[in-house]
Formats: C-alpha cells, structure tokens, sequence
C-alpha cells in the first residue's frame, strides 16, 4: 500500500474516491508534452530557488524512507543551514519540503511555487507539509511561499525571480483543520474496494471525470453553462443530476434555461439574430488564429514572466462564405524577437478593409498587446481592432446545440457542426502543444532537422485552425437560413 501524500490527502478532503484511486493507482494518463513543458518548468523554477541557497543541501537516498531518516537525522543535528527536498514519514504519511532553512536555531519552510499569484490552494499545500513534519516532531517557526516575481526580466539575478509571502499564520490555522482528518484520510484510502463515487461539484474539474462519473452521465448538470455551487447542490440534494429532470420553475438564467429546453426537448436552438449577426460581416473577410507562447523564465528581453508571446498566425480570405480566395501566414525564427516583424505583416496581410473573424476574445487581446508594444502602428491596429467579428460570441448569443453540452469552443462546436473535419493525423492538434513546441525550440531542445519538422507542423496546425472557422461560419449560415 502506498503512503499518504499531498495529492492523495488534499484530493480525498472532497472526493474519497479520487483519494484512493491516487493512492492505489496513480493518474494513468500519459502526460502529454505541455504536461511534461509545464514540469520541467516546476524543476527548474525550484532549483533557482535552491541557488538562493549556496550553503544548502539535498539529501541523496536510495528510496524515499532512507531519505526520511537522514532527512530527520541531519535535522536533529543540524548538520547544514539549509536542506532541499527534505522528506519525512509518519504513520501512513509521506511529504516532503522544498526548503528548509535554520533561522535562530528554529526551522523556516519555504514552498516554491512557479506561479505568480497567491492561491488558496497553496495554503493547503503548506499545511499538509506541516502537518506531516509536526507529526514527525519538528516545530516550524514560520512558513513562507516564493512566487514568480513580476518584476523579473532575463538576465536578472535569480534572487529577483522570487517574492516571499509569510503565510505562517495562514497555515498553521489550516493544519488545526487538517489534524482533525488524519486518521480518517487514511482509513478511507487504504480500503481493498473503491470508495462508490457520487455526483458532487467538484466533479466538475476532477481530472478522471469522463473515466468515473462522466460516464454514467450524459446531460449532467455541468453541461448548464456558469450553473454555481448552491444552485447544483440545491438539485442534486433534491434527486437531480440530469440536465432532463431539472423541475420546470427552477431558478435558471434565460440561457441557461435554453440549454436546459434545448437538452429536454433535443432541439437545437437558432436565434433570429443569428442571420442579422451574419449579415452584419462584410466582405472579404479575413479568418484570423494567433498561436503563442508563456514560460514562467522570460525567453526575450523586456518581457515579463508568463508574459503571453505571439509567434504565429494564420489567415483565410474569403470572397464569401465558406469561398476562400488566399491564405496568409506568419512563424517567428525560434531564435529570437519577431514579435514587430509579425505585427507588420500582419497589418499588410489583413488588407484595409473587410470583416476581421476571430474566435473568442484571445485574438483581440494580442492585437492589444501588439498595440501597445509598437506605437508607431497604433492607427493601424485600431481600425483592425474595429473590424474584428467574434464568431464564438456569434454562437454564443444565437445558437445552442445540445451537443455542444455546455460548451462553445471550436474543438467542441466543429466536430458538432462539421463532423467530418477533424485533426486526426496532426502531429500538433491543439493550442498549449503548439506552445509547448515552440518554448522548447526557443530553449534550444531540437536540432536543425527536429525544428523543420516542428516549424511545419506548426504552419499546418494553425492553417487549419482557420479553415475550421471559415467551415463553422459556413455552416452557421445555412443553419440560419
Ligand atoms: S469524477 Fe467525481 S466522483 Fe469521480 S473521482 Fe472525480 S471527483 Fe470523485
């Protein structure tokens, strides 16, 4: 049986069947290379704060439990100032500290988080770390959290990627709560048969939702777009947990209420403002998908931490629906700042005139951002700012499809509406691997031949991103007329 760790305890709190299955199998899923972007990231955020350290420690150890007992035993002796990843069992209980610094003889934990804002989740974090260490018969006189400064830019110290937050006080209120829970966390997770999963809220963002309950579920309350915590479990303690059995009355919002009709009734719902909002777009039209790219290090100068890059775009002129007449594209060198050489182009390749379609508010923020980078295009920009035609909003206040099952992004609304367009054979199929791909070639991950390759998956991805939009606005129109 494994140990009790920080994502089996803090999981078990709200679902014991999440507990278990952590504890007792672990997250089967591969990790996709965002996934693994996204970790090493964490590895190397948490070895500049080691180098903060010079006098600091890590304690090498065949396997977790020897590392708990040279962990506790250096501790006790006080052997070094500063120890990193110290780990310590208790119990069925095993964590580990980032970094453990003796101050007066007293020792001060320091949790490194690579984000930038404070969290509450974070304050869980700390205090099952304390809790576990308390257990184990060592006081922490005080508890801090580093985060990514916003302050830094390349080439800075290590020192200034980080700020503090004291959250001793925080904490030490949070492991009262947890103490309460530490035989029952335990016992719950370490039983020979599953805990029987139910229906609950957090549901909603569980990792395994479509492997566990989501099965069970077609039309499950979530699918009610923004449906709050109390309105859910005002239905659910009240029996229901299908979109169809939601009683007629029920305090819902108007589109809310249209999604649940649209589900009860399996209609799609198409607005008489869908063809006024259509007919509103002039012609051409240039279809408009920016890729980019945010890493906790900065990678160019001036910019700051998780500061949102664009790299690429791609555009389809249309002469009119779904008849495209050219195609426009843009991919930065991964080798250093294209960002004005990208706002150029894009200026020229978006002509004078025509509706600009985008998908979501994501486009509209980067050409703001471009904006305020270079001023010397900001007439340029701001009559593109005018031209642009938020599809998803168009979708949004028009039309409902219960297949859409809440949602009104394009991977969701085009495999509904164009079921035979798809990403099948793609090496690159969605936004944050386009990201993760181009972080890596700025770090220098691939050789010469690895990053042609990668460079043309990013073109094709991209292009057909915009061929989904001209084919979902296409479609739009025969469905309103
Ligand atoms: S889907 Fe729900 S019941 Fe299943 S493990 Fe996740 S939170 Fe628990």
């Amino acid at each position: 049986m494994n140990n009790v760790n920080k994502t089996v305890f803090l999981n078990a709190i709200n679902c014991p069947t999440l507990g278990w299955i952590i504890r007792n199998k672990g997250f089967t899923k591969p990790l996709t290379i965002s996934d693994r972007f996204l970790m090493e990231q964490g590895r190397t955020i948490g070895k500049k704060a080691q180098n903060l350290y010079p006098n600091g420690a890590i304690i090498y150890a065949p396997n977790f439990e020897e590392n708990a007992k040279k962990t506790s035993d250096m501790l006790n002796k006080r052997i070094m100032p500063t120890l990193f990843e110290s780990a310590f069992l208790v119990d069925n209980y095993a964590a580990k500290a980032d970094i453990l610094e003796l101050i007066d003889n007293k020792w001060k934990m320091i949790e490194v988080k690579s984000g930038m804002n404070d969290k509450d989740e974070y304050i869980d974090d700390m205090a099952y770390t304390t809790m576990v260490m308390n257990k184990s018969g060592f006081d922490i006189s005080k508890i801090s959290l580093f985060l990514i400064s916003p302050d830094y830019r390349l080439g800075m110290d290590d020192k200034d990627l980080f700020r503090e937050i004291d959250h001793t006080d925080d904490v030490i209120e949070k492991v009262k709560e947890f103490d309460r829970l530490w035989d029952q966390i335990d016992n719950i997770t370490s039983t020979d048969e599953k805990p029987t999963s139910s229906l609950r809220y957090e549901c909603k963002y569980c990792k395994i939702f479509n492997d566990c309950i989501g099965k069970k579920y077609k039309n499950h309350l979530f699918d009610i777009p923004r449906l709050g915590k109390t309105k859910f479990n005002t239905l659910l303690q009240s029996g229901v947990t299908f979109i169809e059995d939601i009683p007629d009355g029920f305090s819902l919002s108007a589109k809310q209420n249209l999604v649940k009709d649209c589900v009860k009734n399996n209609t799609q719902h198409i607005d008489k403002n869908l063809k006024k909002d259509l007919d509103k777009i002039i012609w051409p039209s240039f279809y408009l998908d920016f890729e980019t790219y945010q890493t906790a290090l900065p990678l160019l100068p001036d910019t700051k931490p998780y500061e949102q890059i664009p790299t690429q775009y791609s555009i389809h002129k249309c002469s009119k629906p779904g008849h495209i007449v050219d195609h426009f594209e843009f991919l930065s060198n991964p080798d250093g700042d294209y960002r004005e050489d990208l706002a150029k182009k894009l200026i020229l390749d978006l002509e004078e005139a025509g509706s600009i379609i985008v998908y979501s508010s994501f486009e509209k923020r980067i050409i703001n951002y471009l904006k305020g980078l270079y001023l010397d295009l900001k007439k340029d920009f701001d009559v593109i700012l005018e031209r642009l035609v938020d599809l998803e909003a168009i979708i949004r206040n028009n039309y409902y499809n219960p297949e859409f099952h809440g949602k009104t992004s394009v991977k969701v609304t085009c495999p509904v509406l164009i079921p035979e367009f798809s990403y099948d054979g793609f090496d690159i199929s969605d936004g944050l691997t386009a990201s993760a791909i181009f972080a890596y070639m700025m770090l220098k991950k691939y050789d010469k031949k690895e990053i042609e390759k990668h460079k043309q998956n990013l073109l094709k991805y991209c292009k057909q991103d915009t061929i989904a939009m001209v084919k979902l606005h296409e479609k739009l129109y025969t469905i309103a007329n």
